[in-house]
Parts: structure tokens; C-alpha cells; sequence
């Protein structure tokens, strides 16, 4: 969220996904379809939108997901007690218009589970969450552009690559590449996050605007996790990737007294908002012992440089060198480097007159 996130050039083909996920589950819980009617000829047009779609559901429904066939999953929801497929109508309804709760007075966002058994959520969940963890792995069944094809469709594989693509900040392939939530380096081992998650929102799964590629200390616990990304079901005070960017929003700020950076806002409008993504990425934590490790760095530089000169019988440093020094490594800083908020933070911080004299002081020079 620190840096800009964009739709990638598949993006369309998730989007389709996602319409038919929709389709697929709105028709699943109409009153008047059952147990018997999900099969290959039933799934045909107007039930989903093209024979391509229709056939790769089929076969899609021939997957086994623990122990069981996704078609039985399919049969479970079709047989669901009327009234129950009517609030899981509603609930598909209101999670299919995420996109409204960035807009001016949103309705209140789902919380609670809308399936009451147990078994029946299972069923349902498991079917969604397969268009992400079996779909979308071995290949949907669209080009990039959304339309759609029986050979060849956009895979997992080509997010990633397309993700990674669309984000590189510097062009060079051996070129360390940027986490665009936190700022620091994506990492060997990166991953496709939900921002909202998939175990609660399986409709979502794989929804173009709630997948992002992001570097495993964030993804992982205690930072998101699986925490959510609304209080209590509003957004309101929260941003989000693609619906509410935070990038340039957000403000590193430094507090001089005990070295530490801040996650804070360029204005207070979105004061909560920069609030609410520390908390749930502890930005404020993680960016402040990157802006100490890189100080320890240039401590142990300017020390062992000042030995140097003592050895040599030369001048020793004075404020006015340990100024030029740090002037000279902010110069250098490149903006598609990790960290490079936190390292022109840093820079910016060692320029204040009482710190750097402060910082000649402990180094003993
Ligand atoms: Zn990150």
C-alpha cells in the first residue's frame, strides 16, 4: 500500500471468474434447481454464459477436494432448505458488490456466516475456494482479456508472473523487487494474498481486487494473517489495494527522541485509515528496526573509517565530514530499492543539526 498498486493485464480474466462464480452460485441457489439438474447439459447457455464456461465447470466439478467429488459439494448447496439458499442469494449479492463499499453510504458488510449448517458452509466454501485452489491453479477458462477459451487459459503461474511484472520498479530482472504494502524487499517465497479472506469470503477467491502479491512478512502472522480488513463490517476506515489506495496517503515520520519511525498520514483525513493499516501490518514496528539496523550500518561505516584515518595519521571526522557523508549516501539512494522510505527517512532524521551532533558525539570522534 505504500506503493501503487495496479490491475494486472490479466486482471479481465479473474474478473470473469469471478461473474461466473457469481452466476454459478446464484443459480445453485434458486428455489427451482435441484440435485438433478447439475450436470454437463443443464450447465449449458442461458445457466452460464457460454459452452466453454459450461464444459470447464463440468469437468471442474469432476475435481476431488478431500475425499469428495466438487459436484457432490454443488448437489449439497442445490439441496439447501429454500429459505437458507435465499439469504446465501443475498449474501452472494452483497459480497459480489464489494466494489460499493468504497462508495458514499455503503451498506453494512456481511459479517456474519449466512449458512447456519455447518456442513451445508462446508459445502459451499469448499466449491468456491476450488475456483482459486484447482481452477485458477491448473487454468481458467479465459485468455487474458476475459474471453473465454477451452485451451490454454490464464493460470495462477501467470498472475504471479504478470503481478511481479506489472510491479517491478526497476526493469532489470536481477533487480531486487519491492513489497507494495510495506515498502521492504518481496522476497524469495512472496504470496498471493486475500485481502479480505478467502475462508470467510470464498466468493472472493479469486476476485481480481482482492488479490495482491506481497511479500511473506506481511502476509504471514502477526501482521495480516488472518485478520480482517473492516470494523465490524465498515470499510470506512480503511483503505484498500485497488478501491482506496493508500499509497500516497501515507507519511513516514521519524521521532527524533528514540529514533523510531511512525505510520502516519499526509492528511487527516486519513489519519484512521493509516492507523487501522499499522495495526493490521505493525508498519510502525517493522519500519522502525529497518531504520535502526540501517543506522547500526552507517555507525559501524563512520567507526571503522575513523580508525582508518587514525591509523593513516589523518584528520580526524568532523560534523561537517559526518554531514558529507550522509548527504552523499542520500544522493545515492535509488527509489526502487527496498526500504527506500525508511533509508530517506533515515537520511532526512541524521541531518538535524542535534542529531548529528548528537551521533558525532557517540561515535567518539
Ligand atoms: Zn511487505
Amino acid at each position: 500500500m505504500l506503493k501503487p498498486i495496479n490491475r494486472v493485464a490479466c486482471s479481465p480474466a479473474l474478473f470473469a471468474c469471478q461473474q461466473l462464480m457469481q452466476r454459478f452460485a446464484l443459480w445453485l441457489c434458486n428455489p427451482a434447481i435441484t440435485y438433478a439438474h447439475i450436470n454437463q447439459q443443464g450447465l449449458q447457455p442461458p445457466v452460464l454464459a457460454s459452452n466453454i464456461e459450461a464444459n470447464w465447470v463440468w469437468d471442474f466439478l469432476q475435481s476431488i477436494e478431500a475425499g469428495q467429488t466438487l459436484l457432490s459439494r454443488a448437489q449439497t448447496v442445490a439441496v439447501m432448505p429454500v429459505a437458507q439458499k435465499t439469504v446465501l442469494m443475498t449474501w452472494i449479492q452483497s459480497v459480489s458488490a464489494l466494489a460499493t463499499q468504497f462508495q458514499p453510504a455503503p451498506t453494512l458488510w456481511p459479517i456474519n456466516c449466512p449458512v447456519t449448517s455447518a456442513s451445508d458452509w462446508k459445502a459451499f466454501k469448499t466449491l468456491m475456494e476450488a475456483f482459486y485452489e484447482k481452477g485458477f491453479r491448473s487454468g481458467l477458462p479465459y485468455q487474458p482479456d476475459g474471453t473465454p477459451t477451452a485451451v490454454d487459459g490464464v493460470k495462477y503461474a501467470d498472475y504471479v508472473e504478470a503481478f511481479r511484472n506489472a510491479h517491478r520498479l526497476n526493469p532489470v530482472l536481477d533487480a531486487r523487487e519491492v513489497c507494495v504494502l510495506c515498502g521492504g524487499p518481496l522476497g524469495d517465497t512472496p504470496h498471493v494474498d486475500h485481502w479480505i479472506i478467502k475462508s470467510k469470503f470464498p466468493l472472493l477467491s479469486v476476485c481480481a481486487e482482492n488479490l495482491a502479491l506481497i511479500c511473506s512478512t506481511c502476509n504471514e502472522a502477526p501482521n495480516k494473517g488472518y485478520k480482517p480488513v473492516h470494523s465490524n463490517g465498515s470499510f470506512a476506515d480503511w483503505f484498500h489495494p485497488y478501491l482506496r489506495p493508500g499509497n500516497g496517503a501515507l507519511h513516514l515520520e521519524y521521532v527524533l527522541a528514540d529514533l523510531s519511525v511512525q505510520c502516519s498520514s499526509l492528511t487527516p483525513a486519513d489519519q484512521s485509515k493509516s492507523v487501522k493499516l499499522d495495526e493490521l501490518l505493525n508498519l510502525s514496528t517493522r519500519w522502525t528496526r529497518e531504520f535502526k539496523a540501517e543506522y547500526a550500518k552507517h555507525q559501524d561505516v563512520l567507526r571503522r573509517r575513523e580508525q582508518r584515518r587514525l591509523q593513516n595519521a589523518q584528520a580526524r571526522h568532523s560534523v561537517a565530514d559526518i554531514q558529507s557523508y550522509v548527504q552523499q549516501w542520500q544522493a545515492d539512494l535509488v527509489h526502487s530499492e527496498p526500504h527506500h522510505e525508511v533509508h530517506q527517512t533515515l537520511a532526512l532524521a541524521l541531518q538535524e543539526p542535534s542529531r548529528l551532533a548528537a551521533w558525532h558525539s557517540e561515535l567518539g570522534l
